[in-house]
């Protein structure tokens, strides 16, 4: 039975004040609901700040991103020992690391394969343009997507990842796809390219979410999908009744 997963992406939002008035806003409600893994992920100069508020809440923190190499000349860049001092998650290949920074399936293959060395549960982001799915070929970008992400990764590790699936036309639009849509990708495509990747016990394993302008108001039919065990949220994430609405919806 895989648990059910919500992610906050907080996007670059918040100083480092902001973010920690908004986590003792919202922790006393999200740590009541231990059904639902629950992760936050701010930014960068907050995590340190955060992970301390978080401390022994159950509630997880994750980065947004992460360099691939160990350390060196890298200006600007984190690595993963860096992001684990005080995170357990890292979101990899957010269609806007790929939209505005040039980021390609194989640099999140490399991303991906060091928050695996450094014991970091990676939330591995696929989705399809508009452009693309208007010309009706978003199964296979989602296959090509996740066959360049997940390149040599051991059947024994790829348990441990959370895929999001988000229609890059879907994320902070308002334009959410709808769940059967949703559903769609995820059983007719992510979870066969699992099991052609690794195998049967893998895709049953893997979570894999939803993302793209998830809400109070949708998230509850996103989560009845089958197939669906959760949501990575953005904008919603940032509002502390509605982000525990979404998580309320998780928890089944
Ligand atoms: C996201 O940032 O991954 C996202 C899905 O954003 P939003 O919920 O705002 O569409």
């Amino acid at each position: 039975m895989r648990k059910p997963f919500v992610a906050g992406n907080w996007k670059m939002n918040k100083t480092v004040d902001q973010a920690c008035k908004l986590v003792e806003e919202m922790l006393p409600a999200l740590q009541k609901i231990d059904t639902v893994e629950t992760v936050i992920c701010p930014p960068f100069t907050s995590l340190m700040p955060v992970s301390k508020l978080l401390a022994g809440s159950g509630i997880g923190l994750g980065a947004q991103d992460m360099h691939w190499e160990a350390s060196g000349a890298f200006t600007g860049a984190i690595s993963p020992s860096m992001v684990k001092e005080c995170c357990n998650y890292v979101i990899l290949g957010h269609s806007e690391r790929r939209a505005y920074f040039g980021e390609t399936d194989e640099i999140v293959n490399r991303k991906l394969k060091a928050a695996l060395q450094n014991d970091l549960v990676p939330i591995v982001c696929v989705g399809e343009r508009l452009e693309e799915n208007e010309a009706g070929i978003t199964n296979e970008v989602i296959s090509r997507q996740l066959r360049g992400c997940l390149q040599d990764i051991p059947a024994g590790q790829a348990e441990k990842i959370v895929i999001a699936y988000e229609p890059v036309w879907a994320i902070g639009t308002g334009r959410a796809a709808s769940p059967a849509g949703a559903q769609a990708v995820v059983l007719g495509m992510i979870s066969p390219t699992l099991i052609s990747l690794f195998n049967e016990k893998v895709a049953q394993a893997v979570r894999v979410l939803y993302g793209g302008s998830v809400t109070a108001g949708n998230a509850s039919e996103f989560f009845s999908q089958d197939g669906i065990d959760g949501a990575l949220v953005g904008g919603a994430s940032l509002k502390t009744a509605e982000f525990l609405q979404i998580i309320q919806a998780a928890h089944r």
